[in-house]
């Protein structure tokens, strides 16, 4: 008989550093505590999820007392940790100092005497760039926040380590795989690749509707932890009300043999599945398509149209969008703020990484009637 894998789920209300910590130890505790994971003298990287310069209670990044209380627990097991991320808007130096230090990771960083790292020495992979600290590094600690995606519908440990891809290369990926279903093959190739030991998901703030920036942030109250995070994802979609189906991630990683993503092949201890899954979780609009059974979805998909617009009244017209932009299709300049619909391969990655939540996701006459 196959061995199962393991996922915890613990409660925890805020972000009260004692008890942060003190949820997160007991999470480890359950799947074997950690000194399964960390050894002494080990260099650790831990892998937040920085999505872009945003505060804490934005809900769009893992939050610093997430960090802080990892990183604690590293260097109590005898290793030394450091953080790194490449945020989705990350080009330069100075935007990624931008989001460590909005994100509140800089002051945790500072206080506890941990090293911030920026990714800028990459290597080639496989044909993917990955930020050469992946094997400079001893350990991976991936720390996902709990959020819908508009494009990936949900965004969790698999998700998470796209981040190991420094600045415009990530651009490139989205460009050279517009559509999910090929999307989802580069984003698990790159966890592949990277292979995080352990897997902690902020879940304790997380976001639904359409996240992972411009969503509804929710209160959720849970922390989830495993060993594998193909497995931590597939707890996170079952208790977040997504099927292995739908899942296009999560299915790519279970089928290549990268972790168990089937509920019958996880033990879940804990909080347990029932009590867990989170009451009028609602997924991005772009799930539509989702809605309807297999043989008829195909048919229903080239029915169904999304696209991003920009909010030109609000716009503070900051070129983020723009540079994100996989296929050149934002034209943003002192008299307008726009997308050609025509170019827009709908990847969402503008509305990804707007930090002024100007950019809005428009339904055709359709979708809306379905919507409805
Ligand atoms: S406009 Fe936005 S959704 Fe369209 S291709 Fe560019 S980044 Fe992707
Ligand atoms: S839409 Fe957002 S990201 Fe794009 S230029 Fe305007 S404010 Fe910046």
């Amino acid at each position: 008989m196959l061995l199962k894998s393991k996922v915890s789920i613990i409660r925890c209300n805020d972000y009260d550093p004692a008890g942060v910590k003190r949820s997160i130890k007991e999470a480890l505790d359950l799947i074997g505590g950690i000194n399964t994971f960390v050894k002494k003298g080990q260099k650790v990287l831990i892998k937040p999820n920085l999505l872009s310069a945003r505060l804490p209670e934005e809900a769009v990044d893992t939050h610093p007392e997430f960090v802080r209380a990892v990183a604690s627990l590293v260097k109590a097991a005898g290793a030394i940790p450091a953080i790194g991320d490449s945020p989705g808007s990350f080009f330069t130096i100075k935007s990624i100092d931008e989001v460590y230090e909005k994100s509140g990771v800089k002051k945790v960083a500072d206080e506890e005497g941990i090293e911030l790292l920026r990714f800028d020495k990459a290597l080639h992979i496989d044909g993917y760039h990955i930020a050469s600290a992946v094997k400079e590094y001893d350990l991976i600690i991936n720390l996902p926040k709990l959020k819908t995606h508009t494009l990936a519908i949900l965004t969790g440990a698999i998700k998470n380590t796209y981040g190991l891809v420094p600045g415009l290369s990530k651009v490139q990926h989205h460009k050279d795989a517009p559509h999910m279903k090929d999307f989802s093959r580069v984003i698990v190739d790159i966890f592949s690749i990277t292979r995080p030991g352990l897997t902690i998901m902020d879940g304790i703030v997380g976001m639904d509707k359409n996240g992972p920036a411009a969503g509804r942030i929710r209160n959720i109250g849970l922390i989830l932890a495993g060993a594998d995070a193909v497995s931590v994802d597939a707890v996170f979609a079952d208790i977040a009300g997504l099927d292995y189906s739908n899942n296009l991630v999560l299915k790519e990683a279970t089928e290549r043999g990268l972790g168990k993503g089937r509920l019958e092949d996880i033990d879940v201890v804990g909080v347990g599945l029932g009590p867990a899954r989170i009451k009028d979780f609602k997924l991005p609009q772009t799930a539509l398509a989702y809605k309807f059974p297999a043989a008829i979805a195909k048919y229903i998909a080239r029915l169904i149209d999304f696209r991003p617009v920009i909010d030109g009244a609000r716009c503070k017209k900051c070129n983020i969008c723009k540079t994100a932009c996989p296929n050149d299709a934002i034209t943003i300049n002192k008299n307008i703020s726009k997308i050609d619909e025509i170019k827009c391969i709908r990847c969402f990655c503008c509305h990804e990484v707007c930090p002024h939540d100007c950019i809005y996701i428009k339904k055709n006459f359709l979708t809306s009637l379905m919507w409805r």
